[in-house]
């Protein structure tokens, strides 16, 4: 049977390392819905100044935004607005206003009837802060992955510094919790563990160990 698998969990706990190999393992799509979020954040940056951002402005700026991901050769690809804009979702200014973005109740609408559809053939592994509770309830394995505060800083502080950017791992650890905080606490569809989901503390494993945890749960 081609399954649905959830994960779900805080910044920097590992969810898009573990599910990407876990779908390689098993040969299923990998969808990325932090991405999607970073690509409303990324267009709103784009069209206007940091200290601009009122709800009206993002909701104006992204009212009619077209958000596509694209799964081929175990490579995630996001479009805004038909324009590829993969590499540039991981920035400092990109994490720090994407929380504000997501939400909004009409951005996350959009972007779960967008998931909703790109997992109703099964045969996919999708991560985020809702998969489990919202978007897929129904989802045949649930993850919650996560991993100390500390650990997650350090986790990005070492894929931020590979990828070229100068970045602090005091001002992370302060961007991470900002962000867990309002993942957490905003009212539509929250960061939480549902009941049935399996928790995975990573905070001693390695990525391996996840993934072959994960797999053991998907094979039982
Ligand atoms: O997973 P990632 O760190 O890329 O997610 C970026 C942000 O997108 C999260 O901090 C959260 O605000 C938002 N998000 C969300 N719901 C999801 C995935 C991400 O609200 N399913």
């Amino acid at each position: 049977k081609k399954k649905v698998i959830a994960i779900d969990g805080p910044a920097g706990a590992g969810k898009s390392t573990v599910a990407q190999r876990v779908a390689a393992k098993l040969g299923y799509t990998y969808i990325d819905t932090g991405a999607m979020y970073r690509a409303a954040a990324w267009k709103v940056l784009q069209e206007n100044s940091m200290d601009a951002l009122t709800d009206e402005v993002i909701l104006q700026t992204v009212k009619d935004i077209d958000v596509r991901l694209q799964y081929i050769n175990k490579v995630t690809k996001v479009f805004v607005d038909g324009v590829e804009v993969s590499d540039q979702l991981r920035t400092p200014a990109v994490s720090r206003v994407v929380s504000q973005v997501a939400r909004l109740g009409s951005v996350r609408k959009k972007m779960v009837l967008l998931q909703r559809k790109m997992a109703q053939n099964g045969a996919i592994v999708m991560d985020g802060r809702d998969i489990a509770s919202y978007v897929l309830p129904t989802a045949d394995v649930k993850v919650f992955l996560t991993a100390s505060v500390e650990e997650r800083a350090k986790r990005r502080f070492a894929q931020m510094v590979k990828k070229g950017y100068k970045v602090d791992l005091a001002e992370l650890k302060e961007e991470i919790t900002a962000r867990d905080k309002a993942d957490k606490e905003r009212t539509i569809s929250p960061l939480v563990k549902t009941e049935d989901a399996v928790l995975l503390d990573t905070t001693f494993m390695s990525a391996d160990e996840a993934t072959e945890k994960i797999l053991s749960l998907v094979l039982k």
